[in-house]
């Protein structure tokens, strides 16, 4: 049976608004059936019903959905909260306490408190609540994380990540409001890039290697003067079974595009992937010659092979690891949960860390210890 979906945010002309309504009806999953689109309620509530959108059911804003949908015999069965930063918690916590199942945009909350708070509700109402760290659910991602499972490079001893681009580069555009908000604390909290893009490459570490951060040392520079916040950040760590870390985020890397990147280094192996050539994993084994890997080729691991969509050698693209995350989440609605589904423990960590990475880079690079209390 379709599932019934709604959507906060991700209006028209949005940034991730396009990818999410592509990955949640990639599969026939969910049906578009209520939504609160943008912040400004009219222009929300046209484009609901240009999407399909029932007119009662295309809401002016959130509270009003909220209302609108918890009594309803065909009320939503999830919700996707892709709204600004500042907002996730409130709208996140108000319709999990409404026993609805939630996929909040990341970062999932603005301080390490709101991120316990969310992930008891999650837990104390049982309802799902995701993240959308979506890159881990690129195939070859999935199939980094299964060899390292299966001891293919032996422990691993290092993780290298980088997500540094150079789209914010221009000083003559720092004042352009699209860009600013992200350098200025009312607007993105204690963090401008490492908690916009370092903590993808965060989890995409602890996802691959299996293990999670215990403490890190951070160095944060706002090479352009007016910025408050961040605009590139060093962020060494280690982590719980001892794997050391290495995490470089910049948004004034000149020529730099996208910019993630990972590299995995065991004892008998090393892995190394990129989002802008998400189809390839380069295997170089200890003593021997670098074989790239080809998503869709034979013998890959089978959750490689589950979250696979075109043949092999065609190009696959970020919608579809969202589409990943979504077909995970009817999955699990439906009461079949499957591994590797990022959730409210993975939102809280990346806040724990990017507070963390504040504490110790205000201490001019001083250890901090990066968990939550709550998962300590
Ligand atoms: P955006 O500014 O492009 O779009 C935000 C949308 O939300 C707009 O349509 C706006 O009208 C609407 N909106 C704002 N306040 C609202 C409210 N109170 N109620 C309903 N709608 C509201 O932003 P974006 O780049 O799409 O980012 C949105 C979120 O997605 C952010 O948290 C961002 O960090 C996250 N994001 C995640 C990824 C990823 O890779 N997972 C990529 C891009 C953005």
């Amino acid at each position: 049976m379709k599932l019934n979906w709604g959507m906060i945010g991700g209006g028209e002309g949005s940034q991730i608004g396009p990818a999410h309504r592509l990955g949640a009806q990639a599969d026939g999953n969910f049906t578009l059936a209520a939504g609160a689109l943008d912040v400004d309620a009219a222009r929300g509530k046209a484009f609901a019903q240009r999407l399909g959108v029932a007119a009662d059911r295309a809401y002016g804003n959130w509270q009003e959905m909220l209302e609108g949908e918890r009594n309803r015999d065909d009320r939503v069965d999830l919700v996707t909260v892709a709204t600004p930063n500042s907002t996730h918690f409130e709208i996140t916590k108000a319709f999990l306490e409404a026993g609805f199942h939630v996929l909040c945009e990341k970062p999932m909350t603005m301080t390490v408190e709101e991120g316990e708070e969310i992930l008891k509700v999650a837990r104390r109402t049982g309802r799902i609540c995701a993240v959308n760290y979506c890159y881990s659910a690129y195939p070859m991602v999935r199939e980094m994380r299964a060899m390292v499972r299966k001891g293919e490079i032996g422990k691993v001893r290092l993780v290298v990540a980088n997500f540094s681009h150079g789209h914010h580069a221009d000083a003559a555009q720092a004042d352009n409001p699209r860009v600013r908000w992200r350098y200025d604390p009312k607007m993105a909290g204690v963090s401008g890039q490492f908690a916009d893009c370092g903590i993808h490459a965060l989890h995409m570490a602890s996802f691959v290697v299996g293990d999670e951060v215990r403490e890190l040392s951070a160095d944060f520079a706002s090479t352009i003067a007016s910025r408050e916040l961040e605009d590139d950040a060093m962020v060494n760590f280690r982590m719980e079974g001892g794997t050391v870390g290495r995490l470089w985020s910049s948004s004034v890397a000149i020529g730099r595009q996208h910019g993630f990147d990972i590299q995995i280094f065991g004892e008998t192996g090393g892995l190394r992937w990129a989002s802008e050539q998400p189809n390839q994993v380069y295997y170089t084994p200890l003593g021997g010659r670098t074989q790239i890997m080809e998503k869709g080729e034979a013998g890959l691991s089978d959750e490689a092979a589950r979250l696979s969509r075109v043949p092999i050698a065609h190009p696959e693209g970020f919608p579809l690891a969202v589409a990943n995350i979504y077909q995970d989440l009817a999955a699990a609605i439906r009461g079949e949960p499957r591994d590797g589904l990022p959730g409210a423990e993975d939102g809280l960590r990346s806040m724990a860390a990017v507070h963390a990475c504040v504490e110790s880079a205000r201490g001019r690079g001083t250890w901090v210890d990066a968990r939550p209390p709550m998962l300590r």
